[in-house]
């Protein structure tokens, strides 16, 4: 294997161990950042992922405020707590675990919210602040990759950055932050034509399909660095009943080309929920009239 293996899982733990030290500080002027996290029914992935969250916003030190609502909650009165959150003073960030029952739109739910509150980053304000160059929350995953990119090659100017998918959780906002950082940026998707051979462009590949292996060694530029957001549970070839994680890209295809390559699991989704932490400290240091600490946002 030729390339450098790029460990999200510790690149976040130092992560969360800034914060922390953050939001010690914080403390010590009075001050504890608040992340609120709303749950409508009991999806069980959606179970574990709140359940992580809570976890890690304890452990740095942040409030953790939980409220798990009946499936059949209405949207009034899913508005009526969105409007209590937004108006607390304790809580800096607030999200609604995805996906909600279906009598509930995942859009005007995330519009309801308080954008300096959005620490998801969805909402059209601060999707709309990335584009243009604001002072946006910006969505964790991408976020999550851009620190990574950064920390591995530092000034991305003029690099060549292919982003497969497009969705506005993760393909649009990537887009964005690589544009941002000037790369030069294309956009992939379903209809896009020859996608191997837009991918063998990319000095910057990142895939966030959802589609295990796709991405093959031949699609990779040599030399490129390459992220691989995609997760697709499937049963485990060696042991029966388990199953394992894979990513969108054949990672022993690609280490073969690839300069350097983030692995599934362990590469990205570590970032998310370090990226979650860091936006809510964001949006606390905002509310409360202080300086973003560094290294929390880009
Ligand atoms: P999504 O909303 O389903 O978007 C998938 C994108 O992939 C779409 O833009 C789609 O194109 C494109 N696509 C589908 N089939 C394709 C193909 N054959 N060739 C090229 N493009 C294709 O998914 P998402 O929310 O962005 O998530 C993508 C993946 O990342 C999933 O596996 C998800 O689990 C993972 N993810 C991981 C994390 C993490 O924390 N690690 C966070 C977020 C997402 P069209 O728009 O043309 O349909």
């Amino acid at each position: 294997m030729a390339a450098d293996v790029i460990d999200g899982k510790a690149f976040a733990a130092g992560m969360r161990a800034s914060i922390a030290s953050e939001v010690a500080a914080l403390k010590a002027a009075g001050i504890v950042p608040g992340l609120a996290v709303i749950l409508v029914g009991e999806d069980p992935a959606s179970e574990v992922y709140v359940a992580h969250k809570h976890k890690a916003t304890v452990e740095v030190g942040m409030t953790s405020f939980e409220h798990r609502l009946q499936a059949e909650t209405s949207e009034a009165d899913l508005f009526a707590l969105i409007d209590s959150l937004n108006a607390d003073p304790a809580v800096h960030g607030i999200l609604c675990q995805f996906p909600v029952p279906g009598h509930l739109d995942e859009r005007r739910t995330v519009a309801r919210i308080d954008p300096a509150k959005d620490v998801d980053g969805l909402s059209v304000t601060n999707a709309g602040l990335l584009a243009t160059g604001g002072d946006a929350l910006v969505s964790c995953t991408p976020l999550g990759c851009l620190m990574l990119l950064r920390d591995r090659l530092g000034d991305l100017t003029g690099k060549e950055a292919v982003v497969i998918g497009r969705s506005n959780l993760f393909g649009k906002p990537m887009a964005q932050l690589l544009l941002r950082e000037n790369c030069t940026v294309t956009i992939a998707h379903s209809r896009t034509r020859d996608l191997p051979g837009v991918c063998r462009r990319a000095d910057i590949l990142v895939a966030a399909v959802g589609r295990a292996e796709m991405v093959k060694g031949d699609w990779v530029k040599p030399g490129a660095t390459v992220i691989d957001v995609g997760i697709t549970r499937v049963p485990h070839p060696e042991k029966p009943g388990k199953t394992r994680l894979l990513g969108d890209v054949d990672f022993a295809e690609a280490a073969e080309v690839a300069s350097a390559i983030t692995p599934v699991p362990g590469g990205v989704g570590p970032m998310t929920i370090a990226c979650l932490l860091a936006n809510t400290l964001t949006a606390c240091c905002r509310a409360e009239g202080r300086p973003v600490p560094e290294g929390m946002t880009v």
